[in-house]
């Protein structure tokens, strides 16, 4: 098993490594071998020493490899020429056509809660975002701009039969999984198919892609209701597909339900390969103070070992996963996990600690 890792800037370092140690404590405690790393030297601080963004062969690499580690990328002060951020991950992205963005939104005890209804103990829900297209897309081979004068501007949205009949196959395989492993299940389209063409077009689809899951069930709503529900009722959900910049805010939404961007795991899933890495950036504020939590960078580590479980045709990845989720459930429920982002007493160091001390633990 070989992974890329791109550690890139400020905490992305220091949470990528927290990550690739408590992944390598879950794949010994489950007998297994620790994999080979290929480690890319990208983002702001290698643009400022050599100014490119990436090694050379980097991308290239990257996609040798059976999936891509990153930590984060980007510091503000430093810039291309032209002003833009460096930003390297977003052309994997587009070279490896990563169109099923996956954010994990779940509550875990003794950790922020916003919702005062008891039930929302019980959030558990993925975002499930298109990636590539939609209202976003910044494939190169296309434009995402029709008109730009100084009386309009038109911007596309883009849904294609190609990558969304993928990304309805994705959402219905993994609400299974989730109901295999006792979850609700439910898969939940959620568009604007009433007002967009496109979005109609979108939920056709599902529906067509829906007759190959007959034990998958399933809801319909419309974006502005689920922005709503989200916050009236988010327990009820379960997976929730929907284009790009709905990805976008509603993942937002849903992550400020349960913590703060500590705890924002995210998978980026293509035909060939996928690039995991937490949601957050490489926050400059705190960096190179031991202050940053890297449970979100943890939980990422975990969505990509269910990633090569399933890529790989092997089920001890999948034990391996479910013991980092396990460490983490445990170690909240136990009070034993308080990063100071929640205003713990917890840095980066004895987070990861904790979390490998649940995995020790556990049988
Ligand atoms: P990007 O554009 O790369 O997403 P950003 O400007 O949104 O970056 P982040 O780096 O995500 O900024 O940080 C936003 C805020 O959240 C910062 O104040 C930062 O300190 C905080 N933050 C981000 N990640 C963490 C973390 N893992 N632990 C604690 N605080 C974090
Ligand atoms: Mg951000």
């Amino acid at each position: 098993m070989k992974i890329a890792l791109i550690k890139g800037d400020g905490i992305g370092v220091d949470v990528a490594e927290a990550a690739m140690a408590v992944m390598e404590a879950a794949l010994q405690k489950t007998g297994q071998a620790l994999p080979v790393y290929d480690e890319i030297l990208a983002g702001a601080g290698y643009f400022q020493e050599t100014g490119t963004d990436i090694e050379p062969d980097g991308e290239m690499r990257a996609g040798e490899a059976d999936a891509i580690f990153l930590g984060a990328i980007g510091m503000p002060s430093i810039r291309h020429a032209d002003g833009t951020e460096i930003s390297p991950h977003l052309r994997l992205r587009d070279r490896f056509e990563l169109f099923a963005g996956v954010r994990p939104v779940k509550a875990y005890p003794n950790a922020p809660q916003r919702l005062a209804d008891p039930r929302a103990a019980g959030i558990d829900l993925i975002i499930l975002r298109e990636s590539t297209e939609g209202l976003f897309y910044s494939a190169a081979a296309h434009k995402r701009t029709l008109v730009a004068n100084n009386d309009e501007v038109q911007d596309v949205l883009r849904v294609t039969r190609k990558t969304t009949t993928k990304l309805h196959h994705f959402a219905f395989n993994l609400a299974r999984k989730r109901r295999a492993k006792g979850k609700n299940g439910t898969l939940t389209c959620v568009d604007k198919a009433n007002v967009f063409t496109s979005l109609a077009f979108f939920r056709q689809i599902f529906n067509e892609v829906k007759e190959t899951y007959p034990d998958v069930p399933v809801g319909y709503n419309y974006v502005d209701a689920q922005a709503l529900d989200l916050v009236r009722k988010p327990w009820e959900f379960d997976v929730l597909v929907m284009e790009n910049m709905f990805g976008d805010i509603l993942s937002d939404l849903a992550g400020g339900l349960v913590g703060g961007m500590g705890m924002a795991a995210c998978g980026e899933i293509g035909e060939t390969t996928g690039l995991f890495q937490p949601a957050h950036g490489s926050a400059p504020d705190i960096m190179g103070q031991d202050k940053a939590n890297p449970l979100a960078a943890i939980l990422s580590a975990a969505l990509m070992l269910d990633y090569l479980a399933e890529k790989l045709g092997n089920s001890h990845l999948a034990d391996a996963a479910d013991l980092i989720n396990s460490s983490v459930d445990e170690s909240f429920e136990q009070n034993a996990l308080r990063p100071m982002e929640f205003g713990g007493d917890m840095g980066t160091k004895a987070v990861t600690n904790q979390v490998l001390t649940g995995i020790a633990e556990l049988a």
